[in-house]
């Protein structure tokens, strides 16, 4: 065990080397064959090095015949659903979204206690690296367990190596006592930690917390995550209470004006909303296959702009698949094309970097094992996008320049032990939904 312990310290502060490997330029898609010397920590770069000196002290990963490019970005997750997989059917038989939410999810997050959450935020960073994901922008909500809940998901992630963008979903569903818990855990993890308020959507919050979560933010320099007009319901109750559409209460209130404000879906706009959204600096997240699956619409980019990201919603942890279900659901039902399904699934990077939050500089890396038939460059990458690449490609993950998936295993933490650990609690969680 002795000797063990001193390889990996040894091996954890030595420089990553990516031998022969084809750089694929996640901007410009200009392929570059080299050999690739990553920088570690959380504003580290890389650098192309012609010869390998013979006294070096690098840690080095063949890549030969492998192509390497800047790693993935998850727009919008939920980590509290990870044990859900495989549970029993609800109370009721959800016959809308409202009775989903009611009878699954919130039956779901209001079991949770703190071990269900750290088992739940292993879990999903560690199948985010797995899928070439090294970075997280998740949505939590556990309504009986939600202090202390954001700090539970930061170590868990950061135990694996994943980077993250947290909120709590603040909410007046369960009354107004929770909802002031909620402000008061996400004022508490900002003071430490880049991160969102978090806000459930509009027909859960009344104007009175809906003040204080814009004001947070304000204060705090941070941007609103909210789900907006995942179903018509959103709308209808928007009407009837204000007078006015979910987009038009948050522009009132203050909180469209962040580039860091994030909206969930956006599925049910009208013009109105959609010119709202172009002429302010928030960002629209879409979350293809979670709307297939709550049957509640489908997403449409025209008249949005440009500040499109992709999400899972907390269905998976694979945003290739994600990509990929956008594109096809989209040649019937929305703009997405080619070049745009690329972009969208890129443009969390840019909407990381212009906000100035870390964990997703040069130095996140995937080797990809691409075992393609046909000839694959810069002119036909989207083409290899859509109909080739998925995450069973992805081999070696880099996070912060370190290491944390080889050859398709997560080398940071015990898989196994995370797993079995999962099992116990999902079991916990299942008996305690039962009642
Ligand atoms: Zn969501």
């Amino acid at each position: 065990m002795y000797h063990n312990n001193t390889y990996k310290n040894k091996k954890s502060t030595m420089q990553l080397l990516l031998k022969n490997g084809t750089y694929i330029h996640p901007e410009t898609l200009e392929f570059i064959y080299g050999n690739i010397l990553v920088e570690a920590g959380v504003d580290g770069q890389f650098q192309f090095i012609k010869d390998i000196p013979s006294d070096n002290n690098f840690q080095i990963l063949d890549c030969t015949g492998k192509f390497i490019t800047q790693s993935f970005v998850c727009g919008h997750h939920h980590i509290y659903s990870a044990l859900a997989r495989g549970m029993g059917a609800p109370k009721k038989n959800p016959d809308n979204f409202n009775e989903i939410l009611e009878y699954v999810w919130w039956t779901l997050d209001k079991c949770l206690d703190a071990e269900m959450i750290e088992a739940s935020a292993l879990y999903t960073a560690m199948a985010s690296l797995k899928n070439g994901v090294t970075f997280v922008i998740d949505h939590h909500a556990s309504p009986n367990a939600i202090v202390g809940s954001l700090e539970i998901i930061a170590k868990a992630f950061e135990k694996v190596g994943a980077s993250h963008l947290l909120c709590y979903e603040i909410s007046d569903r369960d009354g107004m006592d929770k909802a002031e818990e909620g402000l008061n855990e996400t004022a508490e993890y900002l003071k430490n930690h880049q991160g969102l308020v978090g806000l459930h959507a509009s027909f859960t919050i009344s104007d009175e917390t809906l003040i204080k979560a814009v004001e947070l933010a304000n204060q705090t320099g941070s941007g609103i995550h909210i789900h907006v007009a995942e179903a018509q319901s959103d709308q209808l109750h928007c009407q009837e209470n204000y007078r006015m559409s979910a987009v038009e209460r948050l522009k009132k209130f203050g909180a469209m004006e962040s580039g860091k404000t994030i909206l969930g879906h956006c599925l049910h706009l009208s013009e109105n909303e959609k010119k709202i959204i172009s002429n302010s600096p928030v960002w629209v997240v879409q979350n293809t296959e979670s709307n297939l699956n709550n049957r509640v619409g489908y997403f449409n980019a025209d008249g949005f702009g440009e500040n499109i990201m992709m999400g899972t919603d907390g269905m998976h942890s694979d945003m290739l698949r994600s990509a990929k279900a956008a594109f096809f659901v989209g040649q019937n039902f929305d703009t997405i094309g080619y070049d745009s399904v690329y972009q969208r699934f890129r443009n969390a990077d840019k909407y990381l970097h212009n906000n100035n939050f870390k964990g997703h500089g040069p130095n996140n890396l995937v080797v990809l094992d691409y075992d393609t038939p046909t000839p694959f460059n810069t002119e036909n990458f989207y083409g290899h996008f859509v109909f080739g690449l998925e995450s069973r490609h992805v081999q070696h993950v880099i996070s912060r320049g370190k290491l944390v998936v080889e050859n398709r295993k997560v080398v940071t933490v015990d898989e196994e032990e995370i797993l079995a650990n999962a099992k116990v609690q999902a079991a916990r969680l299942w008996a305690k939904m039962r009642g």
